[in-house]
C-alpha cells in the first residue's frame, strides 16, 4: 500500500480535504507533529487563515521542518491560505508574516477584496479534462508574479493566475474540497506516485 497523504491539521479546512481523498480512495494522515510528517508521501495545505497556519506550525515545531521537508522536494498542494503558505513572496501579509515557500512566485492576500469577498466560477485547468472545474473563491489570494519555472495552471477570464506549478509544488486560489471536485486532488496524487 503506498504512503497515505498528509493533510496539515494545524487549522483550517482539513477534513474537507481528507473527505475529497477518501472519495479517490486515497489514504491520508493528519500532520501535527513531525512524527506524522515523517509517515507522508505528499502534503496538502488546507485553506483557513496563513497567519494564523504559521504561527501553529511554529507553535508545533513543524515550521521549518516543513520548509526543509518541500525544499528536500516533498510533494505539496496548497488550496487558498495553503497556496499563500507556499508562496516565496506574500503581498499584504501582517508585519513578520512568511509561509514555507518554494514556489517562485508572489501572491496577494485577500485580493478580491470587500465586495466580492467570495464567488464561484467555472475554469479551465491544465492536467484536468472533461467539464469546467467549478471553484469558490474564499477571501482568496492571486498569483501576481510568477518565476520562469512556474507553470500557470489556471486563470480567470480577466487574465489573473490562480492555479500554478512548479515540480513538485502546486497550489492554487480556490477550494475544491468545498466543492465535491476531486480532480485537482487525483492530479496531486498522480505528482506523489509519479
Ligand atoms: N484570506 C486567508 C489568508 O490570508 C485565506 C482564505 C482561505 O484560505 N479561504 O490566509
Amino acid at each position: 500500500m503506498p504512503a497515505p497523504i498528509g493533510v496539515l491539521a494545524l487549522q483550517g479546512d482539513f477534513r474537507e480535504h481528507r473527505q475529497t481523498l477518501a472519495a479517490i480512495d486515497v489514504a491520508s494522515v493528519e500532520v501535527r507533529t513531525l512524527a506524522d510528517l515523517a509517515k507522508c508521501s505528499g502534503l496538502i495545505i488546507p485553506g483557513g487563515e496563513s497567519t494564523v497556519m504559521q504561527k501553529l506550525a511554529v507553535a508545533y515545531d513543524l515550521f521549518q521542518p516543513i520548509k526543509d521537508a518541500l525544499k528536500s522536494g516533498l510533494p505539496a498542494f496548497g488550496t487558498c491560505a495553503g497556496l499563500i503558505m507556499l508562496a516565496d513572496e506574500i503581498v499584504d501579509g501582517i508585519p513578520g508574516q512568511t509561509g514555507f515557500g518554494g514556489l517562485d512566485v508572489s501572491v496577494r492576500r485577500n485580493a478580491f477584496g470587500n465586495q466580492l469577498d467570495s464567488f464561484e466560477v467555472d475554469l479551465d485547468f491544465h492536467g484536468v479534462s472533461g467539464p469546467a472545474v467549478h471553484a469558490a473563491f474564499i477571501r482568496a489570494p492571486i498569483v501576481e508574479r510568477v518565476g520562469e519555472n512556474v507553470e500557470v495552471l489556471s486563470s480567470l477570464a480577466d487574465g489573473r493566475i490562480v492555479g500554478v506549478r512548479q515540480g513538485n509544488l502546486m497550489g492554487i486560489s480556490f477550494h475544491p474540497e468545498v466543492t465535491g471536485e476531486t480532480r485537482i486532488h487525483e492530479l496531486f496524487v498522480s505528482m506523489v506516485r509519479a
